[in-house]
């Protein structure tokens, strides 16, 4: 985690200091779209007016022989490089900045910080259809809202004109709309107009004024009309009210929160009540969210409680819906900005507090190219603004309670379930030497059949999709691997095929051993495939709903799903973490765990953490409103450690040992680790290039610690060797001085054309 911001080293305080010979250029330093971890200098387009030019403006230069769009980070008055040598931009496609200065200083810190290059940072926060050579000059971005004349509008008044119906209801469900908008529902600018002419609709300032369109009431206000906009907020309980009190007294300034609350605690509603004071003082919020917690159900909140001042950033939305959700941001009509890890880039000029939801989650670092973390610039980004962050988890990482024991993070606790749910009770069963069905256990299998016939929901969690793991041959003990990679196959037996899990490898089941051709194959172990099959077969009446990757590949597959399962008749719900996160199953009254044992013996020092959170976060899926909930996990292990301070005092007693555990070994958040991976089709070539680079730190940098190189957690993927080196020291700046080192070694290597590499800071996953 990230508290102190160093000086922007990229706008040096000795190039202001040569006056410039008039009537020399100005020198645009230009971050360009290239592995290259400084700018280049170029001179202004010869059209270009000097008083014009400004830092976070896009340009067109002459990269090579390409023509290239980079980003300008400053202006110098002088070069360093000989006048000759001097390459001049050629176009400018926009009269304006298209990053703010804020924003600018983000990504620069993040480059410098992740040891990325700028011009990748820069050019890859912008949305894809800003990355081209076209002008993002704004077309009419007109918004709409109710006039005036329509709160006198009887329920029939417009009976006879359902296009101006349908555009006033449109309205008045979403307090704001965009011409877009209302043309994709049907409604032409022809309608709009007339509206206007009748004030019944009205466009929005277009002087950047923070247009809070507070949500109007419902329109043709008839007897169960949803309340979209305005929904009665519940009442808080004590401490909610403290946790609300306490962010509400940081508004003034930069502060980071933690607020820890078990699943059903009230967390969202805090966040919501917070935000809507941000929104009344005039300013925007931010909300991060995990890539699978973007959920209908969490929009809908949002929605039902702000109204049309809500934007969504998510992964189905198309490269124009994404610019238009980026201008909303930065004209200031979005005044709440919910997205997942790459939302933190949205330009938002009036920003007042960031909300980052589920803060443990794996999926706010980014693991290819650009490697970032999304919470940790978040905080960084509330610092430069000087604004309140709350970060939100049941189950926190250790690096935020760390953060909090040091005094940097203030530690809100929310105690308790909101209302009348009670928690979830929770219990091992030892399966060892008991024959398993499916992957689950004759205790386990009889309980779920009272559940299902107390008319209750069941939810199976089993974090492996496919049939079986394995596949083996009761003979000679051959196993199916896959060629490319470091990786046995998975059975899926639906689709008869061998699938590797790590690169897109697929092939048919063989009928005998490739081996020795015995016909014994045998299936080993459960993935949900297996389980959802068992399941079927023991309770044939009752629905069985699967929920991974290989069945909730359509857009809307989860959204259909959550209805179905709302409904409440008994069902069985069997599925990996996808339904660990942001799902509520109100009516689940029992959870199985079928295998946790792999993450309590893994060699990555993080596996207890992630394995702690997983049990908690599914463990909360039971139980809420007002049906109490119980747990089930089964092992092999009962005597674990782990397990036993998890049943036994929850995630905080589990978490505490494993912090201590963590100092005593020197691990993060004790330490700070930065990876150097590298991997190429020859395992010598990337093996060498990395011993090389281990050597040159060992002489320049004796104090970091430098193991390896190592092989990855999966050391061959896709037919690649992967190594890495991995840096320690209890600093930071100590480490990040190697990491230039070792980056300015690597840019020189003509190897790394053979080879590629990358440099990981915080690595989360492999280390
Ligand atoms: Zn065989
Ligand atoms: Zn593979």
């Amino acid at each position: 985690m990230l508290w102190k911001i160093p000086r922007d080293g990229l706008d040096a305080p000795g190039v202001r200091a040569y006056p410039p010979r008039m009537p020399a250029d100005p020198v645009l330093r230009v971050a360009v779209p290239a592995p290259l971890r400084h700018t280049l200098d170029y001179l202004p387009p010869a059209d270009a007016d000097a008083a014009s030019l400004a830092a976070g403006m896009r340009v067109v230069v002459p990269l090579g022989a390409r023509r290239v769009l980079g980003v300008i980070v400053a202006i110098a008055a002088r070069s360093a490089l000989e006048p000759a040598k001097l390459r001049r931009a050629f176009a400018l496609p926009d009269r304006e900045p298209v990053l703010s200065a804020e924003l600018l200083r983000l990504c620069l810190f993040a480059a410098r910080y992740y040891h990325a290059p700028p011009g990748e940072v820069l050019v890859n926060t912008l949305p894809v259809a800003l990355r081209t050579l076209r002008p993002a000059g704004a077309r009419s971005t007109r918004r709409w809202r109710l006039g005036a004349a329509a709160g006198g509008l009887g329920p029939q008044a417009l009976a006879n004109a359902p296009r101006r119906a349908a555009a006033l209801e449109l309205l008045g469900q979403r307090g704001t709309a965009s011409d877009a908008e209302l043309r994709a529902a049907g409604i032409t600018s022809a309608t709009v107009r007339a509206l206007a002419a009748s004030a019944l609709v009205e466009p929005l300032p277009d002087d950047g004024s923070p247009c809070v369109a507070l949500p109007a009431p419902p329109l043709f206000g008839s007897a169960g009309s949803t309340t979209q906009g305005g929904a009665t907020a519940p009442a808080l309980n004590a401490a909610q009210q403290a946790a609300l009190d306490a962010l509400d007294a940081a508004r003034d300034g930069y502060a980071c929160l933690l607020l820890e609350g078990v699943t059903g605690s009230g967390k969202t509603e805090v966040y919501l009540r917070f935000i809507e004071r941000v929104l009344q003082s005039g300013r925007q919020a931010l909300v991060l969210v995990p890539e699978i917690g973007l959920t209908p159900q969490t929009r809908q909140r949002f929605e039902e409680r702000f109204g049309g001042v809500v934007t969504v950033l998510h992964s189905g939305l198309g490269d124009r819906e994404r610019l238009a959700a980026w201008r909303r941001s930065a004209d200031g009509s979005a005044r709440v900005l919910i997205g997942t890890r790459s939302a933190l880039f949205s330009p938002l000029p009036e920003l007042g507090a960031i909300v980052v939801d589920e803060e443990h989650d794996a999926s706010f670092k980014q693991h290819e190219g650009f490697r970032y973390s999304a919470r940790d610039l978040a905080v960084v980004r509330a610092q430069q603004c000087q604004v309140p962050i709350v970060l939100g988890s049941a189950t926190p990482s250790t690096e935020s309670l760390a953060n909090c024991a040091a005094g940097r993070f203030r530690h809100l606790v929310l105690p308790e379930r909101a209302g009348e749910a009670r928690p979830p009770v929770m219990r091992l069963l030892d399966v060892r030497g008991q024959p398993l069905d499916g992957g689950m256990c004759p205790e386990l299998t009889a309980r779920i059949g009272t559940e299902l016939a107390a008319g209750k929901q069941v939810l199976v969690f089993l974090n492996r999709r496919g049939w079986a793991p394995l596949l083996s041959c009761a003979d000679c003990g051959w196993m199916a691997e896959c060629r490319d990679c470091d990786a046995r196959l998975t059975l899926h037996r639906a689709e008869r095929l061998l699938c590797c899990h790590h690169c897109e490898r697929r092939q048919p089941v063989p009928a005998t051993c490739p081996h020795c051709r015995s016909a014994r194959l045998l299936a080993l172990g459960a993935g949900t495939e297996r389980a959802e099959h068992t399941l079927q077969r023991l309770f044939p009446s009752v629905p069985i709903l699967r929920i991974d990757r290989s069945t909730m590949q359509a857009r809307d597959a989860m959204e259909r799903l959550v209805q179905e399962v709302g409904r409440g008749d008994p069902s069985i719900l069997v599925g990996t973490q996808m339904l660990a996160k942001g799902h509520h199953f109100p009516r689940v009254t029992l959870v199985a765990i079928l295998d946790l044992d792999g993450g309590l013996f893994s060699a990555d020092f993080r596996a207890a953490e992630r394995t702690g959170q997983l049990l908690v976060q599914v463990a909360g899926r039971a139980g809420r409103a007002d049906l109490p909930g119980e747990v089930l996990v089964q092992t092999f292990h009962p005597g674990h450690p782990w397990l036993m301070r998890l049943l036994g005092g929850g995630y905080a007693a589990f978490v505490g040992p494993l912090l201590q555990e963590r100092r005593a070994r020197g691990l993060p958040p004790y330490a700070h680790l930065a990876v150097v991976g590298a991997e190429g089709r020859s395992e010598a070539a990337t093996l060498r290039l990395l011993q090389e680079v281990r050597d040159a730190l060992r002489r320049a940098h004796p104090a970091v610690e430098a193991i390896g190189p190592l092989p990855a957690t999966l050391p061959r993927r896709a037919g690649q060797h992967r190594l890495q080196l991995l840096l320690r020291h209890p600093h930071r700046a100590p480490l990040h001085a190697a990491l230039d080192a070792a980056c300015t070694l690597l840019e020189s290597q003509r190897a790394a054309g053979i080879t590629r590499w990358h440099v990981d800071v915080d690595p989360q996953d492999g280390a």
